[in-house]
């Protein structure tokens, strides 16, 4: 069977192990010269979005044969409002770190792949569809879904972070949500070492942002997180993504093309994370090129939770720096903590995106309606 993959990350890599799993050497291009071949940078992987699944990382060990060594696990996540700060505790998820760094979780995949990964392709789509029976295109974004007429993007944002060096807990992040300095978007700050962390901050492309200074933010931001953080970070790299796509399929597979990763539409407009569902879109690509299951069906239950994202979403947008003082002042609200700390844990599962989506639908129309 002639199975070709464009682009070698988290989706792509994960469908070849599964492939080989099954028998399937595929063919693997990648336009880059290596694996992870791009800025390092932390990222979360937290089960609470992830629902039902319990803990993300034994669930990808146990039942797909994906084993992925973590930074760490975190047991605390700091998140700071405008004048508030307050925790969540208890088993929360994992951090990781992506790109040029040697334990990245492409690196991790790529070893874990023994087919042969042709660098530096420049072999596009149309050649790969005439010359396979299957195309998984995995390029981390929705532009060839785009062209084939078959994504909706509904929302870009700008990225702009930097590799701190300062002195962090690993198992402890911090997130910040405060609208007069990020209007609509958030702060975070994941460290990759006890030395090392990544400073970001992310918000919406709309046109009130447009004409926002992105710089300037950045620099209100910086100060923020190192008055909060109580230490003078030292920048020592960084980067900058524009127009990032989020956005879904219409079809998850479009005749011998299987869309998968970021290019199915697995970053969630919520909170951007991508990570877990891109992996799961390149195992159930390779399920169904196996004939073990269907690929349409498999990911009907990510196209939900990415319906449920952009409901977060607009709930986000549409609360104010009071509401979200209100929110994190409670966090630690000796009633609400115990609550919290429980549905958030991975020993949980509760379905927290799913079960509050109504509620949150009713206050956006409510906010919706009364700003007209
Ligand atoms: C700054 C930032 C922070 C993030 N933080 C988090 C986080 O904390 N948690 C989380 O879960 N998610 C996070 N995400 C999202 C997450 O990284 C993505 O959802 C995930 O990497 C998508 O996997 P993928 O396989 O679709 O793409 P990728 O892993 O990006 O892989 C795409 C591959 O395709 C290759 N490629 C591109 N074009 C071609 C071509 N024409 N031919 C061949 N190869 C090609 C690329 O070089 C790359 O290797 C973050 C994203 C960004 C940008």
């Amino acid at each position: 069977m002639e199975v070709a993959i464009m682009g070698a990350g988290m989706s792509g890599l994960s469908c070849a192990i599964t492939l080989e799993k099954h028998g399937v050497t595929p063919s693997i291009f990648e336009k880059r010269s290596c694996v992870g071949d791009r800025f390092v940078n932390a990222e979360g992987m937290f089960s609470i979005l992830n629902r039902p699944t319990k803990d993300c990382l034994a669930q990808l060990s146990n039942e797909f044969n994906i084993n992925l060594k973590p930074i760490d696990e975190v047991n605390k996540l700091f998140m700071h409002s405008k004048n508030e700060i307050g925790a969540i505790e208890g088993k929360l998820g994992y951090t990781n770190v992506r790109g040029r760094h040697e334990d990245s979780y492409e690196n991790q995949l790529a070893k874990q792949v023994n087919a042969k990964i042709n660098f530096k392709s420049t072999r596009e789509y149309e050649y790969l569809c005439k010359n396979f029976e299957y195309v998984v295109l995995a390029t981390g974004d929705g532009e060839y879904a785009s062209h084939l007429g078959n994504y909706r993007c509904d929302l870009t944002c700008t990225i702009k972070g930097a590799t701190v060096e300062g002195e962090f807990l690993t198992s402890v992040p911090h997130v910040w949500f405060n609208y007069e300095i990020l209007p609509k978007g958030y702060g975070w700050i994941i460290p990759y070492s006890e030395k090392e962390a990544n400073l970001v901050i992310a918000y919406p492309d709309y046109p009130d942002n447009i004409k926002l200074d992105l710089n300037d933010m950045w620099k209100k931001f910086y100060a923020l997180a190192c008055k909060d953080l109580d230490q003078n970070l030292r920048i020592t790299d960084n980067f900058e993504v524009t127009r990032y796509m989020m956005g879904i399929c219409d079809k998850a597979k479009l005749d011998n093309t299987y869309f998968v990763g970021n290019c199915f539409g697995t970053v969630s407009p919520g909170l951007g994370f991508g990570q877990y569902i891109s992996m799961l879109t390149g195992v159930y690509s390779a399920y169904d090129i196996c004939k073990i299951g269907t690929y349409e069906e498999l990911t009907r239950p990510l196209l939900e939770n990415y319906n449920h994202s952009i409901v977060l979403r607009r709930f986000l947008e549409n609360l104010t720096d009071e509401d979200i003082d209100f929110q994190v002042k409670n966090l630690d609200n000796k009633i609400t903590d115990n609550l919290v700390n429980k549905v958030f844990s991975n020993d949980s599962g509760i379905e927290l995106l799913k079960l509050s989506t109504p509620l949150m639908r009713l206050w956006n129309n409510y906010k919706e309606f009364k700003s007209k």
